[in-house]
Formats: structure tokens, C-alpha cells, sequence
């Protein structure tokens, strides 16, 4: 895109490279917990065969802009582990080997792993890599900025709308008009037809980054849920970053005992988190990212999203397929990340699963107001005739609306991030109320009736 004539302009809600991308673990693996065997057992071995394709190119973008640009971020090649401590998760783990294998990878079998995580079977691959995204994505905006992209940042944009050939992008202040859109906002809330609360839901994890002598250059991930994920971080100390606990963002809604879990189990293993925060990805029904078209023949208005917590890999990729898809080139993985997609029967489990806790959420928001998870810090009362929520710290108040703009859900407050944190499609509001992810479009800041 970068060699072509078309302007390109960049917008943000927030500041760029801050969103998601930030908090994750900084893998840049192929070895994707079970991903090939399911995708045998509910594709085909040739579709397997294409998603490892697509995520060796990717890992191999990323190395070949970072030893093009110089960028300095950390990048290393490392050894990538999926381990079990699970009796019935070892043979699945042994096909998974099996698979890979006859795609040509060389997987090493391992019983033991470092640290106390217990592990009865585990399988490695050597050509893997971790990096600092943070560091990468601020020298492509830099790149990007002098290749004359204009960016607006803390532009949020909250309509978009075809007016004859062009898109009006409308945010607060100005609309910007586009022939061609891309929607790289994690969670778009504009698709109404494309119904995404139906094809996807909203996995959060816990994470926590601890000082560490060790350095072993490795990572580690279980083959199934509850996860376990473990990399290592040098700077000017070594880190041990730890993920432990994800799920469906509509159950678990306890965030402080979940935190407190993290901090346990990281003692358990022997580490003392120094940081500790959450992050949540959007997860598909296959487990293959949306990247494409959202209409049918309609190359102008363009999705990249559901990238199932690796879309450090997934969302190189969607930069490579969406910049063919505008330059009217052929790429061979459109059609296996097509939003449009129809998933053959084998994945109906998948989307029964989203639209029932879909509903099991409104129901409990709606029935019980998510009353089970108030913390003493915070009271909730009627005023005006509408719901409020106030939290009090060090003597000042912060009142905020207790609903979700985005579809009307009650929120949670999360006490050790300090956000209003919404469970149905995890929007997040500041202590004032300011929304600070979306798909919300909206503040929920609450202004007393003079
Ligand atoms: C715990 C965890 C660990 C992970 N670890 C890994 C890993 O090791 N390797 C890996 O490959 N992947 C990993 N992932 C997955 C990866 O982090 C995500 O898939 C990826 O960061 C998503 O990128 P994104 O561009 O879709 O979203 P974001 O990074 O959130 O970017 C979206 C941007 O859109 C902006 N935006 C949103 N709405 C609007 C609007 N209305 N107007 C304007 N701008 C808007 C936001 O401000 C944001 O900057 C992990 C995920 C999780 C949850």
C-alpha cells in the first residue's frame, strides 16, 4: 500500500498502537493451542494446511519489516511449547504432533517443562518468535506518518454511512469522506446486518508480568481452557509475563477473585507480579479470523477482526489480505478468512453457544442487574427515574449511568483496574464515565438536573 497512489488516512479513537495490541503476550507463534486438528476434524486437512501457511507468512512479514526497518522491539526466535497437565488432553495433543508433522514441521516431544507448571505431555516447535508490539506498531506509525498517511488520533468515529460512491465517516467534530473503509476497530459496532454478537464472543484473560532472574528463551501455552500462558520479556530486567485464566466474557463476572486467582496461581509458580492487568479478544466459531468483505461484491467496505487472542499473526495477515483486496489482487487465503463465510454444520455448537450466552447475559443484566458482583466500594440507586452507580475512593465520588450505551447492559466494576467494565460485549468506561473501549459509542458520565 505503502508503493501506491491512494491517500490514506488513519483514524483512532484513542491513540494509536494503545488499544488490545498493547496488553498482549507478544507471541508470534503458529502453534495455536489444537487449532490444526480442529480445523481437520471440522474443515478439512487442506484448510489446516493453508492457516499454518498463512501464519508462517505472517511471522515471517513481521521479521522481514523489522530487519527492513531496523525496528527495535525486542524480537527473538524462540521455542513455542502447548502443554497439558490433563490425562484426556494428551492424545489430542499427540495428533496435534501428528498433523503438524505431516505438514512438514519438525515438533519435539517433551514430559517436563521449567517453572512449577505441572505438565504431563507438551510439543514444541523452534521457529517461533516473541516481540515488544508496542515498540514495533509506534515505528510503523512512524513509518507510516512519513509516508505521508494522514492520522487523526482520539477521533472516534461513531457512523458511517454510503452516500453515493463514498463513505461519510462521522465522528464528533468533522466526517471524513472515503471510497474505500476498513474496519480495524477490534469490535465495530456499525455492522448491524453482519450481526457480530452472533458469530463471535469475547474471551478475557488475566494477566500479570513479574521480575525474574531466570531467562529461558521459550513459550508456553495449554492445549485447552483454563488457560495457562507463559513468555519471557529482557529490558533492563528480566520479566516473566504470566497469563493465567480466560473465558467467555459473560460468565466469571467475579474480576476481583479472578485477579486474586492470577496472583495466587503466579505465587504458586513461584513469582511475585509486579503489573498485573486484563485484556479480551474476539473469538469465532472456527477459530479462523474475519478478514474481508462484509457485503457481498463489495470490495469498499472492508472488515479485519476475531482474531482469537493470536492476532499478532492474524492481524498481519488481514494488513496482507485487505491491501490486495484494494489493489484488486488475488490472495489465497480471502476466501478461508471471508466474514461471509458459511461454517458448515460441524461449528452450529459454536454459534448456539454465542447466542445463548448472549441472551444468558441480557437476562441476568435485566433479572438481577448483576447485583451479585457489587463491591462495598460502590452503591447503586434510582435517580431521576434512571440507574445510577457511585464509587467513592479517598473522598471523592464518581457517579456514572449503571447501563451500557452500546445495547443496555448493566455494568461491572472492575476494582483493580479501576473501569466500569460492561459484560455482555466488553465496553469499558473511566471512573468519570468516559467510554475508553468499545463497541460503546458513548460516555455514560452522569450530569445531575439543575
Ligand atoms: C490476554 C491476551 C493475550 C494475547 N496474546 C497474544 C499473543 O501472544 N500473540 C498474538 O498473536 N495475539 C495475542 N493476542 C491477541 C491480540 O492481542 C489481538 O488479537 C489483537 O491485539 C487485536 O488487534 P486489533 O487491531 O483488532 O484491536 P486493537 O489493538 O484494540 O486496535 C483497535 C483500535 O481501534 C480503535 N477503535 C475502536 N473503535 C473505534 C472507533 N469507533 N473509532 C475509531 N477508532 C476506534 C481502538 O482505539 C484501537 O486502537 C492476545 C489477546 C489477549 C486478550
Amino acid at each position: 500500500m505503502r508503493d501506491s497512489n491512494l491517500k490514506i488516512c488513519l483514524v483512532d479513537q484513542g491513540i494509536i498502537a494503545q488499544g488490545t495490541s498493547l496488553k498482549t503476550t507478544g507471541k508470534l507463534n503458529y502453534l495455536q493451542e489444537l487449532i490444526y486438528s480442529n480445523l481437520v476434524s471440522k474443515y478439512s486437512f487442506e484448510v489446516a494446511k493453508l492457516y499454518l501457511e498463512s501464519q508462517k507468512l505472517a511471522i515471517k512479514a513481521v521479521k522481514d519489516i523489522i530487519d527492513q526497518e531496523q525496528i527495535d522491539c525486542n524480537f527473538e526466535q524462540v521455542s513455542s511449547f502447548v502443554f497439558t497437565n490433563k490425562e484426556d488432553e494428551v492424545d489430542k495433543i499427540k495428533e496435534e504432533k501428528k498433523i503438524l508433522e505431516s505438514l512438514f514441521i519438525k515438533v519435539n516431544e517433551h514430559k517436563n517443562i521449567p517453572l512449577n507448571l505441572n505438565s504431563l505431555y507438551a510439543i514444541s516447535v523452534n521457529d517461533t518468535a516473541i516481540f515488544h508490539p508496542y515498540k514495533y506498531l509506534t515505528k510503523l506509525k512512524k513509518l507510516c506518518k512519513e509516508s505521508n498517511v494522514e492520522m487523526y488520533e482520539k477521533t472516534k468515529i461513531t457512523d458511517i454511512k454510503k452516500v453515493n460512491d463514498k463513505y461519510i465517516c462521522k465522528s464528533n467534530n468533522y466526517s471524513i469522506k472515503a471510497k474505500k473503509v476498513i474496519l480495524a476497530c477490534h469490535y465495530p459496532y456499525f455492522l448491524r446486518p453482519f450481526l457480530l454478537p452472533l458469530k463471535t464472543y469475547i474471551e478475557k484473560s488475566y494477566i500479570c508480568a513479574a521480575n525474574t532472574v531466570d531467562y529461558y528463551k521459550n513459550t508456553f501455552i495449554t492445549s485447552s481452557l483454563p488457560c495457562k500462558s507463559l513468555r519471557y520479556h529482557k529490558s533492563d530486567k528480566n520479566y516473566i509475563i504470566f497469563l493465567n485464566g480466560s473465558h467467555n466474557i459473560c460468565n466469571n463476572l467475579n474480576y476481583t477473585k479472578n485477579f486474586e486467582q492470577l496472583i495466587s496461581e503466579a505465587k504458586q509458580i513461584g513469582i511475585n507480579p509486579e503489573y498485573i492487568w486484563s485484556n479480551d479478544d474476539l473469538m469465532t466459531p472456527d477459530r479462523i479470523p474475519y478478514i474481508g468483505k462484509i457485503q457481498k461484491g463489495n470490495s469498499d467496505l472492508l472488515l479485519a477482526t476475531g482474531f482469537n487472542t493470536w492476532g499478532m499473526t492474524n492481524g498481519t495477515l488481514a494488513g496482507m489480505i485487505l491491501s490486495d483486496i484494494i489493489l484488486g489482487r488475488k490472495n489465497k487465503f480471502e476466501d478461508m478468512v471471508d466474514p461471509l463465510r458459511v461454517n458448515n454444520f460441524k461449528y452450529l455448537n459454536g454459534y448456539l453457544l454465542n447466542i445463548s450466552s448472549n441472551i444468558k447475559s441480557y437476562v441476568q443484566n435485566y433479572v438481577y442487574k448483576n447485583k451479585q458482583w457489587y463491591t462495598p466500594c460502590v452503591k447503586f440507586e434510582s435517580r431521576n427515574g434512571k440507574s445510577i452507580a457511585i464509587y467513592k475512593e479517598k473522598g471523592n465520588e464518581y457517579i456514572v449511568y449503571n447501563k451500557c450505551p452500546h445495547l443496555g447492559c448493566s455494568l461491572i466494576f472492575n476494582e483493580i483496574e479501576k473501569t466500569w467494565d460492561c459484560p455482555c460485549h466488553a465496553s469499558r468506561f473511566n471512573l468519570e464515565g468516559k467510554c475508553i473501549k468499545g463497541p460503546s459509542n458513548y460516555n455514560i458520565s452522569y450530569k445531575e438536573k439543575n
